[in-house]
C-alpha cells in the first residue's frame, strides 16, 4: 500500500511514520514529489490492511492510504504521479526533455568511438552509448572489449563532455562497470536476471531495464519494481522490440508500450528502433513514431562506417542518416511538448 501524506507534513512527522513502519517489519520506500510525500510500505499481511488503512487514515498528517494492488508498487504510477526525472551530470532524461542517446552497438577502437563521439554530439545527442561487454546469441561471436572499452568510454566522456551508458551482463560486473558508466543498460535477454536486477537495484546510479523480446509490459513492470525494491528508483525503460511470427524485421517494434507504460509507470520510457527493427532503412520512421507516441527518449546505433561494423552494422547509422533522422525528430518533438 502506499501512504500519501498531506502538503503541509513535516520531515520529523515524516521520519517518525518511517520508523513506526520498519518497527512492525514492513519496507519503506520514500518518495518525495513537489507537492506531498509518498511512502510505499512493502509487505504489509493482506489479512491487516483494512486496519493498517484505518490506523494510518487517523493520522493527522496522513491525506490517504490506497492498496495497490498490482504486482508492481514502486514503479506504478501512484506511486510517483508526477513522473520521475533523472539527472546524468547536465542531461534530465524525462519530464519533458527528449533524450538522445548515440553510438556504436560495440566499442571497437579509440579512433571510432572518438570520431563517433564527436559527430552525435555536434548532431544533438546527450548520451553516449557503447558496448564493452555483449551478449551475443553465438558462443563464438566477438564478445566486447571489456574494461579496455569502459576506459575508452571514459575517455570520450572526458572528451565531449556526454555521458555514457554501456551494458552490465554479470553480477560479478557491476561494480566494474560502476567505476566507469554514469548509466547502466540492463539487455533484453537479461530482463529476468533478478539476481543482476537486485545487484544494480543495490548501485547508485541510474538503470536502463530493456523489456525481455518475450516478456509482457506486466513482466517487464515487474522487472523494474526488482531494481526498486532495493532502493535505486532512477530506472528507464526501454522498448527494443519484441519477438512475434514476422522476420522481415529483427524484432517488431510495440509501439502500444509507449503509450501503456506512461499510463501505468512513472519511469521514462525509451524506444531502440535500432533493435527493433534491426534494418537502418526503417530505424527513422520508428524513431518519429515512438517520439509521436510519447517517448522521453530513443537511444540509436550508429557507426563511422555501418558496413565494417563489427556488430550490428545492418542496424546502425552512418553519421549523416543520424544529423537527418535529428533533424526530422525536432518538429515531431515540439509537437508533442518536449523539447529536444
Ligand atoms: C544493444 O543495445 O546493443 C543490445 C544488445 O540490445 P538488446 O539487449 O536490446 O538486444
Ligand atoms: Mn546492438
Amino acid at each position: 500500500m502506499i501512504i500519501i501524506l498531506e502538503p503541509g507534513a513535516t520531515a520529523e512527522q515524516r521520519d517518525a511514520l518511517a520508523a513506526d513502519l520498519k518497527a512492525r517489519g514492513y519496507g519503506v520506500h520514500l518518495s518525495e514529489g513537489v507537492e506531498r510525500t509518498i511512502v510505499g510500505v512493502i509487505g504489509t499481511p493482506e489479512r491487516d490492511k483494512n486496519e493498517l488503512k484505518e490506523q494510518f487514515e487517523s493520522l493527522p498528517f496522513v491525506e490517504r492510504v490506497v492498496p495497490i494492488l498490482k504486482p508492481y508498487k514502486l514503479v506504478g504510477k501512484q506511486f510517483k504521479p508526477e513522473g520521475t526525472v533523472i539527472q546524468v551530470r547536465d542531461v534530465r532524461i524525462g519530464g519533458g526533455n527528449l533524450c538522445i542517446m548515440a553510438g556504436p552497438c560495440t566499442v571497437e577502437s579509440p579512433e571510432m568511438l572518438f570520431e563517433t563521439a564527436d559527430r552525435v554530439k555536434a548532431a544533438g545527442a546527450h548520451v553516449l552509448r557503447g558496448g564493452a561487454f555483449k551478449p551475443s546469441t553465438s558462443p563464438y561471436s566477438f564478445h566486447g572489449m571489456g574494461e579496455a572499452a569502459l576506459k575508452l568510454l571514459a575517455e570520450a566522456r572526458d572528451r565531449t563532455g556526454l555521458p555514457i551508458i554501456t551494458e552490465v551482463m554479470d553480477t560479478r560486473d557491476v561494480e566494474l562497470v560502476g567505476k566507469y558508466t554514469d548509466i547502466y543498460q540492463i539487455g533484453t535477454r537479461n530482463m529476468t536476471n533478478f539476481s543482476l536486477l537486485r545487484e544494480v537495484g543495490t548501485a547508485r546510479k541510474p538503470v536502463m531495464l530493456k523489456r525481455g523480446w518475450a516478456s509482457t509490459i506486466e513482466e517487464w513492470l515487474q522487472a523494474a519494481e526488482y531494481i526498486a525494491s532495493q532502493g535505486n528508483y532512477e530506472i528507464i525503460l526501454c522498448e527494443r522490440g519484441i519477438r512475434t511470427f514476422e522476420t522481415y524485421t529483427r524484432n517488431t517494434f510495440d509501439i502500444n508500450a509507449i503509450p501503456s507504460i506512461k499510463e501505468l509507470s512513472h519511469l521514462p520510457i525509451f524506444a531502440d528502433p535500432s533493435h527493433a527493427t534491426g534494418k537502418r532503412s526503417l530505424v527513422k520512421a520508428v524513431s518519429l513514431g515512438a517520439v509521436a507516441s510519447g517517448a522521453d527518449g530513443l537511444i540509436l546505433e550508429t557507426h563511422p562506417n555501418p558496413e565494417k561494423a563489427v556488430k550490428d552494422g545492418p542496424q546502425s547509422l552512418s553519421f549523416d542518416q543520424f544529423d537527418d533522422l535529428i533533424r526530422a525528430v525536432a518538429p515531431i518533438a515540439a509537437a508533442v511538448g518536449k523539447s529536444l
